[in-house]
């Protein structure tokens, strides 16, 4: 057998692509799966960015480009970043990645050291811990509370901080709960970090333009710009323009780590696709009415999600303000027996139970780090979601 290196045997796999695995798994079989497990939007790209890649093609832009991505993609991320942020930044400010999540991975390995701390709030996205680790660093998880919304308040920041801190991430709106964080709310955040000024901020705003407010929320950058010489802003193309195979992300923060950053670029990947790189910067500079189109849409989503969770019996759920997912409340199931016998004692069993049961797919909220509860996705048809609560209705009802 293969001897393999400890970085990747002290991470695993990524749950919520285990979780849809799995459901491929028993639809192979036969099995009439109905997937709450999906964490991309479920709507084409827009025509008009197909078409900006296309041309690209066309045109023979089909080389390598620089390591910080295409002179076009990065003008792009200025205007995006002085309309959404209000900042001006240079090119030695951005970094291109293949995805946001490339764009997070290469600010940990440009950073972390060995015992290095990086605080991920929980719920939180399943990556965070997984990457620190492979990266040498600790996750130091702070478990958040649903009557605080699944925000981490500035004590629990403040306690969490240590000598040895390196990175808070911030994911708001979040994955896997939704929650957005208010102005206030990262203010009192910026009052700790500016008494620790070694610690790093790493503020993942990739579900920033899927909100359901009115105003949409401002970026930590935005609040304290004071803290910019240690702010990282991850975003990118996937989420807000149902672009998630195209692969582009981006990352806007201090010179000396974009620059050590592109340094991994380059020696990693060279450079995200060029014909990609075409369509983000139609998709950040285009029309943006597909957008609005699409946030209504999980916005009615939203509204009939939460309101059909709170009439189920031994669940409840707060309604999220931003992103296509809800944590749900599953405590009242716990310790509830099965037809078969068995007693559901976690979340993880009550999701295997609706995927067995009520042929439902959901990831268990072992996978985000807060239990028990559930995840699910709203980035699917009014219509699965009814069946689906239809069938978890029905498989609730025959637990004793
Ligand atoms: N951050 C969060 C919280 C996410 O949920 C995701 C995707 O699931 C990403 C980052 C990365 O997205 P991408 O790599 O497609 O830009």
């Amino acid at each position: 057998s293969i001897r393999l290196s400890e970085r990747v045997t002290s991470i695993k796999e990524s749950p919520s692509a285990v979780a849809a695995d799995h459901v491929r798994d028993l639809r192979a079989q036969g099995r009439n799966i109905l997937s709450l497990t999906v964490g991309q939007p479920d709507f084409d790209t827009p025509e008009s960015i197909c078409e900006a890649a296309v041309e690209a093609i066309k045109h023979g832009e089909t080389r390598y480009t620089s390591a910080n991505g295409t002179p076009e993609l990065r003008n792009a991320i200025r205007q995006y970043y002085l309309r959404r942020y209000g900042r001006p930044c240079e090119d030695d400010e951005i970094c291109v990645g293949v995805g946001g999540k490339q764009v997070i991975a290469l600010a940990l390995m440009a950073t972390l050291c060995p015992g290095d701390e990086v605080i991920v709030p929980a719920p939180y996205w399943v990556s965070y811990t997984d990457m620190a680790i492979m990266n040498s660093g600790t996750p130091v998880v702070v478990e958040t509370t649903e009557a605080d919304g699944f925000k981490m308040t500035a004590d629990e920041l403040e306690q969490a901080i240590s000598d040895s801190t390196r990175w808070l991430i911030l994911n708001s709106p979040s994955n896997p709960s939704g929650a957005v964080y208010s102005t206030s709310e990262l203010q009192a955040l910026a009052d700790v970090l500016r008494k620790h000024s070694d610690v790093l901020v790493l503020c993942d705003d990739i579900y920033n333009e899927i909100v359901f407010s009115d105003a949409k929320p401002k970026g930590l950058v935005s609040i304290a710009p004071d803290l910019a010489n240690r702010i990282l802003t991850v975003n990118g193309v996937s989420k807000t323009y149902a672009m998630t195979g195209w692969r582009i992300g981006f990352g806007i923060g201090p010179k000396a780590l974009i620059g050590a950053m592109n340094k991994l670029v380059s020696q990693i990947s060279s450079c995200a696709s060029s014909v990609s790189q075409a369509a983000a910067a139609a998709a950040l500079t285009g029309d943006q009415s597909a957008v609005g189109d699409m946030v209504q849409a999980y916005h009615e989503r939203r509204d009939f999600a939460v309101e059909r969770i709170n009439q189920i019996d031994g669940l409840s759920c707060l309604s999220p303000d931003g992103a296509f997912y809800i944590y749900v409340n599953c405590a009242g199931l716990i310790g509830r027996h099965c037809p078969d016998g068995t007693v559901l004692g976690d979340d993880a069993a009550v999701s295997d139970y609706f995927l067995s049961q009520a042929s439902v797919g959901t990831v268990p909220g072992t996978a985000y780090g807060l239990s028990p509860y559930f995840r699910i996705s709203f980035a699917t048809s009014i219509q699965v979601l009814g069946d689906a609560f239809d069938s978890i209705e029905q498989a609730i009802a025959v637990l004793q």
